[in-house]
């Protein structure tokens, strides 16, 4: 017998899994037989390294075996120079993890022997085997997508949700993953389309969602949520996920969850964004001399108070004074007030007054909303804008009281101003930006 040129030390790996734990498949019973394929090749320099790797109960479906990762980590650190098993299937049972582990050992150079098929061990063999188990691992993988494509498109088909972002108003089912409403969420919801049906800008709707302190959801940049910017109040209004479709490769399709807003809400806050024009309101407006002009109404009589100036000495003193000969009456006598004062007795009042002091048909929820905005308005602000919300000042001398009523739009009109303030300061839109034409270019220049 000739010394061989140099000893290959081998491992024996065994696996048995607990479905079949009879004497043969034994880890025991496979190392011996490898034990003696070795021993038997003795003379091409075969030796067993000596250490014993056996997964006792493993299952062949993942790679993640105690004795197998020992194993891999003894074959990358050069440990053992070749690897001997029973049958392939002991490696594993998954052509892809197979396919890892046999493409591992042929490019670390490590000859895998089996023991009941021993020519697999010859190269051109191996790399045939290899080949074909790669190419059905390649055809397992397509299954798999086409699988996954499948299963997709017959979701879509019938209306349930595949993944992505959960719109804000839902929440998913932690088992189906399908769209659950979101009891409050979807309250606010819909009353941001009530409010776009109403006439109200995103920009307005996003500023009255701030003032009453809703968040968004939360998003990596903002965990608890954040504040509400015109462009997500628009993107929720254009979803149609809300009347109850979802997103196909073909456009919105029926869904299978509950609907938010029902489909002719829907339809008319579409009709609304698409029928609204650039609003053109003049810039630089000076203050009012009369704010309140035309809204203060005698609580005698009835009748509109008509504005008054005194000059006297350097001085001159605004009054609203009844002098209405409307109606075939003379007007009341005596009853005047000073317009400064009662402008700011009403503008104070606009953001104190407790809701039910309002003699009005607004509910609670407007008149909060509105003074919580109102308050976030410059003093300037409000005076400019006292005609837009207030509807009528009732001044009543007899019982020295004034009643305040609101505007049906008042909310929205503020909203309006605290959102135009807000999109002035960011930066210029794309639109003012875009570079001069020719015709552009102003007459008699240049
Ligand atoms: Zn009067």
């Amino acid at each position: 017998m000739s010394t061989p040129d140099c000893l290959l030390s081998l491992a024996i790996y065994t696996r048995q899994s607990l479905a079949h734990d009879d004497e043969f498949s034994s880890c025991d019973a496979q190392f011996e037989i490898c034990h003696e394929f070795i021993t038997a090749n003795r003379s091409k320099g075969w030796v067993w390294c000596g250490r014993r790797y056996d997964d006792a109960g493993q299952s062949g479906e993942r790679l993640d075996r105690p004795a197998m990762s020992q194993l891999l980590d003894d074959l990358r650190r050069g440990h053992v120079d070749g690897l001997v098993v029973h049958r392939l299937d002991r490696l594993s049972r998954k052509l892809i993890d197979l396919t890892a582990l046999l493409t591992e050992l042929r490019t670390r150079n490590i000859p895998l022997l089996i023991v009941t098929d021993p020519t697999l061990g010859t190269s051109a063999t191996d790399t045939l085997v290899l080949n074909i188990l790669g190419s059905f691992t390649e055809f397992e993988r397509e299954m798999i997508r086409d699988r996954l494509a499948d299963t997709r498109a017959a979701m879509k088909r019938k209306g349930l949700r595949v993944a992505g972002k959960v719109p804000y108003g839902y929440t998913t089912d932690p088992h189906t993953k399908q769209l659950v409403v979101h009891r409050q969420q979807a309250k606010r919801v819909k009353a941001f389309f009530e409010w776009a049906v109403e006439g109200q800008t995103p920009a307005a709707i996003a500023a009255i969602a701030n003032a009453r302190r809703w968040l968004t959801n939360p998003s990596p940049k903002k965990p608890s949520g954040g504040r509400w910017t015109p462009r997500q109040v628009a993107d929720i209004l254009a979803n149609p996920v809300y009347r109850g479709q979802i997103h196909t490769a073909n456009g919105p399709a029926p869904g299978t969850h509950e609907a938010i807003i029902p489909v002719e809400l829907f339809e008319r806050v579409r009709e609304v964004i698409a029928g609204r024009r650039v609003s053109t309101t003049p810039r630089g407006k000076a203050v009012l001399a009369w704010p309140l002009r035309g809204l203060v109404v005698c609580g005698r009589c009835g009748r509109t108070m008509s504005t008054s100036v005194i000059h006297h000495r350097h001085f001159r003193y605004r009054h609203y004074r009844c002098r209405s000969h409307a109606g075939g009456r003379p007007p009341c006598k005596g009853i005047a007030v000073p317009a400064h004062e009662l402008e700011q007795w009403v503008i104070r009042e606009l953001s104190s007054l407790s809701p039910d002091q309002f003699r009005l048909p607004q509910r609670r929820q407007e008149v909060t909303d509105f003074q919580s905005l109102w308050a976030m308005l410059s003093e300037k602000e409000q005076i400019e804008n006292l005609a837009a919300v207030v509807e009528q000042v009732r001044f009543d001398p007899a019982r020295s009281k004034i009643q305040l009523s609101l505007r049906a739009g008042a909310v929205g009109a503020v909203a309006g101003i605290i959102a135009k303030r807000e999109q002035a300061r960011e930066p210029e839109p794309r639109r003012s930006r875009r570079k001069r034409s020719p015709a552009d270019k102003p007459l008699g220049t240049g």
